[in-house]
């Protein structure tokens, strides 16, 4: 294969720029630039040298070349990583030498797609990689790590092989039926695939946290004009902790703002409509802003404890129902005219803040409710493994069906070599997450949505 060449540092962040190389030719193109006290093509594997990147006689700059040879490496392929000084202007400069020296500039995400290829990472691993770009808190970046690491992908190929084993079974009984064909009865795989549907299932119930982690919880501020909107929005993004910024070709819209409250992301929608448009209350009747609120995954309503309730903020709850909503109540430092009672009641067994934003009073509270909503009941364990990437979900709920399918069809006494058909599907469609028997057009779009460099 040809050697690949991109900057693979976040452009224009960090103190240090990388030009990663990778291919039969990266060493060598590496010493037409570089020069050290010796020639790379003699340095030790996995070192890393000093010297001086120079095109035509003309120094460029100072720099660390790392060498790394195949097959121990990212790839599998001969790797160098030049290290500069940081800045477009310079980092551009020493990738430009390289492609003149025979390099081809590498298209998004080829570096992995080369690790998966040359049998280095699955399709699992590999998209963990791009899901670790995107992540958004640290906690997203853990379920990240951790598929990388194989996990999502480990327990995908011991179901399968569960499901290989009775599919073998099968496959015997139709084969030789002389031989007790009665062996493999439609119990057994009934037996067998129980478990299977059992662990699929509990792999889908993860989906809803591994997509908030992934993509942020869609969260909506509402509540009549003053409440306090814009001072809990503000409130939410000053105390965030880690807000990532967000990565050149990730780009989301404008109108979102990112925060991390306790590792739960949320992304605020529409945050510049709250802020300019402090009459939500009255676009509640409208039907599109019924739709932006369908759309979101949290509402945040807003109550100002110094006044009574009125007629909108009940139209609000009415808006909202079947939602999961944390009810604020706000201005708690002024004297109090609301019905708490009432708030309670309109609230149902949804949780009630009070604060004082102004105050910075019960924003705690109001951070615990919040991450209450999405990891109870244990979530937070880190031995969990989060299916949190979409093209995964599809694929388990597919398979769900098949393996349910199955089990039900031996309840009503369907020929053992159909039922057959519903397993074998089971097994595919578990094998594609991991990318065995995915075709060639899937693989090429998926690395594409890689960034550059990686
Ligand atoms: P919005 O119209 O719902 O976005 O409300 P704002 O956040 O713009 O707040 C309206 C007014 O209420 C501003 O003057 C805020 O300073 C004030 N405010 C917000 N929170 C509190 C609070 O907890 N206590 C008091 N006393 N005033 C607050
Ligand atoms: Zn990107």
């Amino acid at each position: 294969m040809d050697t690949i060449a991109a900057i693979s540092t976040a452009l224009g962040e960090g103190a240090i720029g990388i030009v990663r190389l990778s291919g039969d030719q990266a060493i060598s193109i590496g010493d037409k630039l570089f020069s050290g006290a010796k020639p790379l093509k003699e340095v030790p594997s996995h070192t890393i040298v000093y010297g001086h990147l120079a095109e035509d006689g003309e120094v460029i700059e100072e720099s660390m070349v790392t060498v790394m040879r195949a097959p121990k490496t990212y790839t599998r392929e001969d790797i160098i990583e030049i290290n500069c000084h940081g800045g477009l202007v310079s980092v551009n400069r020493v990738l430009q030498a390289v492609l003149s020296h025979g390099a081809r500039l590498a298209e998004p995400g080829e570096f992995t797609k080369r690790a998966f290829l040359n049998g280095r990472i699955d399709l699992s691993q590999a998209e963990g990689v791009m899901d670790l770009i995107r992540s958004k808190t640290d906690r997203a970046m853990n379920v990240a790590m951790r598929q990388v690491e194989g996990r999502l992908s480990n327990q995908i190929k011991r179901l399968r092989q569960e499901v290989l084993e009775t599919v073998a079974a099968i496959e015997v009984n139709i084969d030789y039926p002389e031989y007790d064909a009665e062996t493999i009865t439609q119990d057994i795989i009934k037996e067998k695939m129980t478990p299977v549907l059992a662990e699929v299932e509990s792999l889908l119930v993860t989906a809803k946290q591994g997509k908030v982690l992934r993509e942020g919880l869609a969260t909506a501020i509402i509540g009549r004009p003053n409440v306090g909107k814009s001072s809990l929005m503000n409130s939410l993004v000053h105390e965030a902790k880690a807000i990532v910024t967000d990565i050149p070709g990730t780009t989301r819209d404008t109108l979102e703002e990112y925060v991390n409250v306790r590792g739960v992301p949320l992304r605020l929608v529409d945050t510049a409509g709250i802020r300019e448009t402090e009459d939500i209350v009255e676009k509640i009747g409208v039907e599109r802003s019924r739709q932006a609120l369908k759309d979101a995954d949290l509402i945040l309503l807003v109550l100002n404890s110094a006044e009574p309730l009125t007629i909108e903020d009940e139209a609000l709850f009415d808006a909202v129902s079947g939602m999961d909503v944390v009810v604020i109540v706000n201005k708690t430092d002024q004297k109090k005219r609301i019905d708490m009672e009432k708030v309670h009641q309109l609230a149902a067994n949804r949780p009630v803040v009070t604060t004082s934003l102004l105050f910075e009073e019960g924003i705690d509270q109001l951070e615990e409710a919040i991450s209450g909503l999405f990891f109870d009941g244990g979530i937070e364990s880190h031995d969990l493994t989060y299916v949190s990437n979409a093209r995964h979900i599809g694929l388990l709920n597919q398979a769900k069906t098949r393996a349910l399918e199955a089990i039900e069809a031996t309840d009503m006494d369907v020929p053992v070599d159909l039922i057959q058909i519903d397993v074998t599907r089971t097994w595919e469609l578990l094998g594609e997450i991991i990318g065995e028997d995915v075709q060639d057009s899937l693989i090429d779009q998926l690395f594409s949505q890689f960034c550059l460099g990686k």
